[in-house]
């Protein structure tokens, strides 16, 4: 395993633990510098990350670093960036793993992060904004202006909106697309600002006299007033000249904090849709997908198993694929679902913790809107007794009960019914039964 690979395994692990602004803040340059014995010395961009990383998240790294490498027993920093560095990174000798000669060309692939159309994976969470970017792409200033796109960390607005840069490029190659972070806008108009004329100056030209403009993680020019009134100019000169204008944020524009009327009407003057967290379905297809993409055979029941037990977003289902691979990769083995379950336990048995017996009944109860009591009691018409057959296959799904403890905690006699009714609800899964979607829509909650 190379060092890069060996680095993003490390990545993938630390990744689900931090959100995604400390991660890509303090992790993004960062490499493995060089390891010798027992020390690994970690590439950063500068003295301040040094100091950050030391105090804050040294143990992670050091741990993260074990699982792969048992023999480190010191992390160290440096000052260095990855490209003076390249041509001395030693090959990290392992006994266990023998590289084979196709991976080279995985690991290629692996580094090449490239985000288009072609590998976004459309489903129902995601399939107006999918439509919606598709058609800015192909008519840039004709459709939707601006289009405005919404949704939580990790599911795929960055993805989405360099699609559409990515499209428009191809399609238009004259075409002047700029695409930027928020921070990104706010440095430069701060620096304009500070600098004085000729930097004014070379900031209009950069931000008006382009063909389509596109603004990634807008919902941080909240709270501040300078940039958002530049914003304000910046946006109404290109409307007018019919360029296009896409932004993405986390949340909808009337939920921005401190963001000016004038703006958040504007923000809504196109098309605002958003992506929500995908579907069981969904995760699966993202899995085999990435998978192919990192030429990694994955069977259906390791995608199965994963897509189950990570949920959260894409970013961290991507993580998890990453890991098994590391996993898979570093100890030789065949990826099978224990394969997939030692690989990734961290991650998924500190969700299953705060799972319980009455989290599983209140979140049942709520999403047929049926009284706890009820469920736990005898009536038996049929608007209860699904809810509690369901109730009684997550326990055991989720939390391994089994029937004779879910007998107890029901109140039941007999736990024959409890198995009758688990073994209703399998096969009802088994043929696509509507209410498999109704257990995928509950387990998204009882995972939130
Ligand atoms: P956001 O900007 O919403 O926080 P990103 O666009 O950075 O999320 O997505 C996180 C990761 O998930 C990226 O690696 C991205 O390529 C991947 N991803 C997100 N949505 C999809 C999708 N629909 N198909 C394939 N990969 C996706
Ligand atoms: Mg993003």
């Amino acid at each position: 395993m190379n060092p890069d690979t060996m680095w993003r395994a490390v990545l993938g692990e630390l990744e689900v633990n931090l959100s995604k602004a400390n991660f890509s803040t303090w992790f993004k340059n960062t490499f493995i510098y060089s390891i010798d014995d027992d020390r690994a010395v970690i590439g950063v961009p500068s003295n301040f990350y040094i100091e950050w990383l030391k105090k804050k998240y040294n143990l992670e790294i050091l741990s993260a670093l074990k699982k792969l490498m048992p023999q480190i027993q010191t992390v160290d920093y440096r000052v260095a960036s990855k490209r003076s560095n390249e041509t001395q990174i030693p090959e990290i000798k392992l006994d266990a793993i023998q590289p084979s000669p196709v991976s080279q060309a995985k690991e290629t692939k692996m580094s090449a992060d490239y985000h288009t159309f072609g590998n976004f994976v459309v489903g129902n969470s995601n399939k107006l904004a999918h439509a919606a970017s598709l058609s800015v792409a192909e008519k840039p200033g004709l459709t939707y202006n601006p289009l405005f796109i919404w949704g939580g960390s990790g599911l795929g607005k960055t993805h989405l909106i360099q699609a559409v840069k990515n499209e428009i490029t191809k399609r238009y190659p004259d075409y002047k697309i700029l695409y930027v972070p928020c921070e990104k806008f706010t440095n430069d108009f701060i620096l304009a600002v500070r600098e004085g004329r000729g930097k004014a100056e070379q900031f209009k030209n950069k931000y008006r006299l382009i063909d389509a403009l596109l603004v990634d993680d807008i919902q941080f020019i909240a709270g501040k007033e300078g940039t958002q009134e530049e914003f304000f100019h910046t946006f109404n000169a290109l409307h007018q000249a019919k360029k296009q204008i896409i932004l993405t944020s986390d949340r909808p524009p009337k939920e921005i904090p401190t963001l000016g009327n004038r703006l958040k009407s504007r923000f809504e003057w196109g098309l605002t849709c958003d992506i929500q967290a995908p579907d069981f379905e969904m995760r699966r297809a993202i899995l085999q997908n990435k998978a192919q993409e990192k030429e990694f055979e994955i069977t259906e029941d390791v995608a199965d198993f994963i897509a189950r037990n990570v949920q959260q977003n894409i970013r961290e289902l991507e993580g998890a694929l990453n890991k098994l691979i590391a996993h898979v990769q570093f100890y030789n083995l065949k990826p099978s679902v224990d394969v997939a379950m030692a690989a990734l336990g961290n991650s998924i048995s500190s969700k299953n913790k705060s799972l319980s017996f009455d989290k599983i009944v209140d979140t049942v109860a709520g999403f047929y809107n049926v009284q706890v009591e009820d469920l736990l009691g005898a009536r038996r018409n049929k608007q209860i007794v699904i809810p509690r057959q369901i109730a009684m296959y997550l326990l055991r799904q989720e939390l391994q009960y089994s029937y004779p403890q879910i007998a107890i905690k029901i109140g039941k006699k007999d736990h024959t019914t409890i198995m009758y009714g688990c073994e209703k609800i399998e096969k009802q899964i088994r043929t696509g039964h509507n209410i498999h979607k109704e257990i995928i829509l509950i387990k998204e909650k009882l995972y939130m």
